[in-house]
């Protein structure tokens, strides 16, 4: 039977929980990660009505985009929303994991889910994070260098956008002398040898780095691995906020504002009017997004679809884009699908089910 610690690791292998902003809180907030899983409940917002509704359809693990918890909590006294979900939880065994903006931040979560509705081509990553890669530089006898490099290559090294199996080896000589201690396994103690070698460089994701070395050490010959790491200012184009990609074919203002209430199932858009009424290009951004307006602006999205923009903000599409705001809760619902589908994939007998609940604390008259 699975526990929640394979759950939250399969999750965790498509959103790192290093790629979350520094005031989220995605990890497990409740129970223990030795629990055999039941049933999991996926919500958008853990609160009351989803514990009772995980009692209810046997679930003893919710997995929510949101968590339920962001800052310390110093008393558990029941009242509040937060404090009384939390005491909910502990009482009756659910595990609560939140899956927040580490899902938001890579190219396939939230933002890659809203693009599939909206049916967008040519995506990718709207304003891609730096200080995310690293570069490793390692010297390898020739003979071994393929082995090596496919060991480092397993474990996650090497992809560049659509490309993979990336390095680069330049060959050279290596010199060494070992001491009385050494144990070499090319050479003498005491004696300078002289090998070639090629000097390889890879990049990988920082998140993993441990995984990387633990592939180079094991599969190199050597009983002492020269290497060097070092972080990259470059931006990584698989991780970042927000999407932008081409709608199928161009539409008017008017056509888009129709084809979006009908993909996200909306009844309400709060936009803004566009000088040149055609859309082609979309920025996307599931949440609160107004801090990426400048960004769409700049890659010339015609659109913004993303939600949470206060009065003064929309001011700012000066005609150039049109910003439309279809709700925060409209606008990642369809995380919810998302999750299943990650789960279902990996863990076909473990009963995954969708939260019925409508967490939305927003309605509209
Ligand atoms: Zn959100």
């Amino acid at each position: 039977m699975a526990k929640v610690k394979d759950i939250v690791r399969h999750l965790e292998s498509i959103a790192p929980p290093s790629l979350q902003e520094s005031y989220d809180n995605a990890s497990l907030i409740t129970g223990s990660a030795s629990m055999e899983v039941k049933g999991v409940l996926i919500t958008l917002d853990c609160i009351e009505s989803v514990i009772d509704e995980a009692i209810e359809r046997d679930c003893n693990m919710i997995v929510a985009h949101h968590p339920i918890v962001f800052r310390g909590l110093k008393q558990l006294n029941g009242k509040n929303y937060v404090e009384r979900t939390i005491i909910q939880a502990i009482k009756n065994d659910i595990a609560i994991y939140a899956i927040h903006t580490n899902l938001d931040n890579v190219i396939s979560g939230v933002n890659r889910k809203i693009c599939e509705k909206l049916g967008l081509e040519n995506v990718k990553i709207l304003a891609p994070k730096k200080g995310t890669l690293q570069k490793l530089v390692t010297f390898i006898p020739v003979a071994d260098s393929d082995e090596v490099i496919a060991s480092m290559h397993q474990a996650g090294a090497g992809n560049i956008g659509n490309y993979s199996d990336c390095s680069f080896r330049v060959t050279g000589t290596g010199y060494f002398k070992p001491n009385q201690d050494a144990n070499p396994t090319i050479g003498t103690s005491g004696e300078l040898e002289e090998v070639e070698e090629n000097r390889v460089e890879v990049v990988y994701p920082k998140h993993l780095q441990g995984q990387v070395l633990n592939a180079l050490k094991s599969a190199h010959p050597y009983e002492e691995v020269a290497y060097y790491i070092s972080d990259l200012e470059n931006s990584n184009q698989e991780v970042g906020s927000g999407m932008i990609g081409d709608l199928p074919i161009e539409m008017t203002a008017n056509e888009f504002l129709y084809y979006l209430k009908d993909k996200m199932d909306l009844n309400t858009i709060r936009y803004t009017e566009k000088d040149q009424p055609k859309i082609k290009k979309v920025a996307v951004c599931g949440g609160a997004g107004s801090f990426l307006l400048g960004r769409a602006k700049s890659r010339r999205a015609d659109a913004f679809v993303t939600a949470d923009f206060k009065y003064h903000e929309f001011f700012d599409a000066e005609g150039q884009i049109m910003i439309a705001d279809i709700g925060h809760y409209e606008s990642e619902i369809f995380t919810k699908e998302l999750l299943h589908s990650f789960l279902t994939e990996k863990f076909a007998n473990i009963a995954t089910c969708l939260s019925r609940v409508d967490t939305n604390p927003v309605k509209y008259f």
